[in-house]
């Protein structure tokens, strides 16, 4: 539908928090435009047509219509906006005191303060976009690498979504179907009938299920970044090789503090994957901070990684200091790296591809760059079997939140192809089936309640 909901109207600062160029304080709501006539002084706003931006000044009402700043005006016109109502942005001058000002303007003269996610919960409850949509907005604002921010885009697009409501409207069908035939019990058949059709359809839908499900694991490294230990002795070539991954990729990506994390986390883009380094407090000074993990860390961090980068030197023999490392991350997925292969060799290179693998072996000689791209090659595909160009355009379920409610509507469809073995009557299979399609419904948010969306908006920044 397009006509919005009667809520109050909320205001927030949709800027970063922090001095900058400009600053936006963001109205939306149905007194967004009577708000904004009380404290702007210039163009008769009501005549401007929608989705334009309007020069003028913020006045105080409260202050004998004091002078606060001179602004360019926002003004969009329901039902075409982000939240489907009035919203009315205020650019003002990016300073803290200023921007703040204006805040507290608009709120004395009618606007609530928005709470986090407040403008994309409207956007929900508007009907504009679907839950899995507005999971979406915040991973564009928190994508680390061109790979992630495309996963995040695809998803706002629908097409996750659209993924599941045909799913969902499958299973309908199928009770739809079961129903008709449990009105009609005296046609002989109906029974056996409906049990082939229930069981046909179960096995599509799950099918589908466990697609999704395959993608997660690759949607998640891509939103959370792939944990990341680069391990091994002093001085074999840890720091060069990050060094090297870095440098040619210059690309580091830092959270801003007051987003969803409070710590301040660092990735390396390899090839559209985001390595979350562990225990490198930074990868600025990761230099001095890898040469500080001894092995006693490195344990630590082994344990945490998705990922292990043994690093041996190729120029010497295996120490047990390695012999030790190798034995740690056997249980890992890991690459072992031969690095310093400029010199001349005194490593067993065959023996060791023997313990861990030949593709798990990777031969560099990083102070000559040589090696570092294929090693990013090799992590890269480690992670994106089918090519990462699968990104591109696939659905791809990228959050924890999605993955249960599809674990649990997979084991859903299990129970009713239990039941269906076992010879279940057919309206008690019919339950299992139900609770597949409710399960699936809270993805999109077509099923949903009020604790779950406090949950979910609340991890956005304010403002969003
Ligand atoms: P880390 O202690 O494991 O971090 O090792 P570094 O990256 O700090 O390197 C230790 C020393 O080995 C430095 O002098 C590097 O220049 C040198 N080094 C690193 N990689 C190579 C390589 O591929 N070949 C050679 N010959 N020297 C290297
Ligand atoms: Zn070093």
């Amino acid at each position: 539908p397009l006509t919005t909901q009667d809520f109050d109207t909320i205001a927030a600062i949709s800027t970063p928090p922090g001095e900058g160029g400009i600053s936006i304080v963001r109205i939306s709501g149905k007194d967004a435009f009577k708000i904004i006539d009380k404290i702007y002084r210039g163009k008769n706003l009501d005549k401007v047509p929608t989705d334009t931006i309007n020069y003028g000044h913020i006045v105080d009402p409260q202050q004998h219509n004091e002078e606060v700043d001179e602004v360019m005006v926002s003004i969009m016109r329901s039902p075409k906006t982000y939240t489907r109502e009035d919203i009315v942005e205020i650019n003002c001058h990016g300073g803290l005191l200023v921007t703040n000002r204006i805040l507290q303007i608009v709120l004395s003269n009618g606007a609530r303060m928005a709470k986090p996610g407040e403008f994309t919960e409207r956007a929900f409850l508007n009907g504009r976009i679907d839950l899995s949509q507005s999971e979406a907005v915040m991973d564009i604002i928190e994508a680390k690498t061109n790979q992630s921010n495309k996963a995040a885009q695809n998803q706002l697009n629908g097409k996750l979504s659209r993924m599941v409501k045909n799913l969902r409207h499958q299973i309908l069908k199928t009770l739809a179907n079961v129903e008709v035939n449990i009105d009609y019990p005296e046609y002989d058949e109906a029974e056996v009938m409906t049990t082939k059709i229930i069981k046909k359809r179960a096995l599509a839908v799950r099918k589908s299920i466990r697609y999704l499900l395959d993608t997660a694991k690759t949607g998640t490294i891509l939103r959370n970044g792939l944990a990341t230990a680069i391990v091994g002795r002093p001085n074999v070539g840890k720091s060069s090789i990050l060094n090297r991954l870095l440098h040619q990729k210059k690309a580091i990506v830092t959270n801003i503090p007051g987003t969803t994390r409070d710590s301040l986390e660092e990735y390396v883009n390899v090839r559209g994957v985001p390595l979350k380094l562990i225990d490198t407090a930074g990868i600025r000074n990761a230099k001095n901070q890898i040469e500080r993990i001894g092995v006693k860390r490195s344990e630590k961090a082994i344990k945490q990684a998705d990922l292990v980068l043994l690093v041996l030197n190729a120029s010497e023999a295996l120490t047990a200091e390695d012999k030790k490392l190798l034995k740690m991350t056997s249980k890992s997925k890991r690459i072992v790296i031969l690095n310093k292969t400029d010199l001349p060799t005194k490593i067993e290179v065959d023996s060791i591809k023997k313990v861990v693998g030949k593709d798990n072996v990777i031969s560099t000689a990083a102070i000559k760059l040589n090696g570092t791209d294929a090693l990013e090659k090799k992590i890269a595909n480690l992670f994106f079997k089918q090519g990462i160009q699968s990104t591109q355009n696939d659905v791809m379920v990228t959050n924890a939140r999605q993955v249960s409610l599809l674990r649990k509507a997979n084991g859903a469809l299990n129970d009713v192809l239990k039941g269906v073995k076992a010879g279940m009557p057919v309206d008690l299979v019919q339950i299992d089936l139900k609770r597949c399609w409710t399960f699936l419904g809270e993805i999109t948010g077509d099923t949903y309640n009020g604790e779950l969306l406090d949950q979910l908006f609340s991890q956005f920044c304010v403002g969003k």
